[in-house]
């Protein structure tokens, strides 16, 4: 089942990213920390501190995995990464 959201806030967010290189997870990072300020999404769950992964500090865990939601509808997104082994990750929505 797909389902379409039709959120003005998050419409860009819905594209599945994979993520297969550090310098794409940390530009999703970037981008998502800048929606956190702007109180479009909020963290919802994590394995560790967000707040604490910088583009020039190593990895806090061998995944990453992070959820989000949108403030508007509600759509959560996942954004997870492998970092141990390097098989890179993704940024997706979960479907309920
Ligand atoms: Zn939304």
């Amino acid at each position: 089942m797909v389902v379409i959201c039709v959120c003005q806030i998050c419409d860009d967010l819905h594209e599945t990213i994979r993520i297969e290189h550090p310098y794409q997870y940390y530009s999703i990072v970037e981008q998502i920390k800048t929606m956190m300020q702007e109180g479009i999404l909020f963290l919802i769950q994590g394995n560790c501190d967000f707040s604490l992964i910088e583009r020039d500090i190593p990895f806090l865990n061998d995944v990453l995995c992070h959820v989000f939601m949108c403030k508007s509808c509600k759509c959560k997104f996942e954004l997870c990464v492998e970092t141990f082994h390097g098989s890179g990750g993704r940024w997706e929505v979960i479907h309920e």
